[in-house]
């Protein structure tokens, strides 16, 4: 019997509406993460979908894509690391202001953290507007290094988030 992976992981991503406010529906991923076989299968969808040895560094960002991308980077044979909320990395960073659906955030990156040159994959949860993802992707370059792609577990296409991006090479396991 061959394993639906697409199924399972749909079936393991929960709705949570009004939540963190009302009219959002929140993806909880929270359940695929328990459940091995999804979360190994979402890794190894991850993986294959690049190719081993085609990527330096996996940038996670913070907090979920963290769990994502650690995994990845482990199976790659590649560097992990953090892009964080402003504030949160304790030696010198490059940072970029993006714009929330209300208000603005900082995300940042260690300045040493990428060399120039390096490729590097982005990996988040979930893709809503897209505007995490081209900050990450700007901190990216700033530090010299290539954008190689970006890879997440679910993509919110109603928000745009991909047209927003036309420049980064997305990846999505389940689309809604
Ligand atoms: P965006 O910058 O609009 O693409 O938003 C992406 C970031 O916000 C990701 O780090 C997600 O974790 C989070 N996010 C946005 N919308 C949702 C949602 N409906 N459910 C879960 N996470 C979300």
């Amino acid at each position: 019997m061959t394993l639906d992976l697409t199924a399972l992981l749909r079936e393991r991503v929960r709705d949570v509406p009004d939540y963190p406010r009302p009219g959002v529906v929140f993806k909880d991923i929270t359940p695929l993460l328990a459940d091995h076989v999804a979360f190994a299968g979402a890794v190894d969808a991850i993986v294959a979908h690049r190719g081993r040895g085609t990527i330096d560094k996996v940038v996670g960002i913070e907090a979920r894509g963290f769990i994502i991308a650690a995994p990845v980077a482990y199976h790659f044979g590649a560097g992990f690391v953090p892009m964080r909320k402003q504030g949160k990395l304790p030696s010198a960073t490059f940072q970029a202001a993006y714009a929330l659906e209300y208000g603005e955030a900082v995300l940042e990156v260690h300045q040493d953290a990428l060399a120039p040159g390096d490729r590097v994959l982005i990996v988040d949860d979930v893709l809503a507007t897209g505007g995490t993802v081209a900050a990450a992707a700007g901190l990216v370059r700033r530090a010299g290094a290539i954008v190689s792609g970006a890879s997440v577990l679910l993509e919110l296409t109603f928000l745009g988030g991909r047209e927003r991006l036309p420049d980064v090479a997305v990846h999505s396991l389940l689309a809604y």
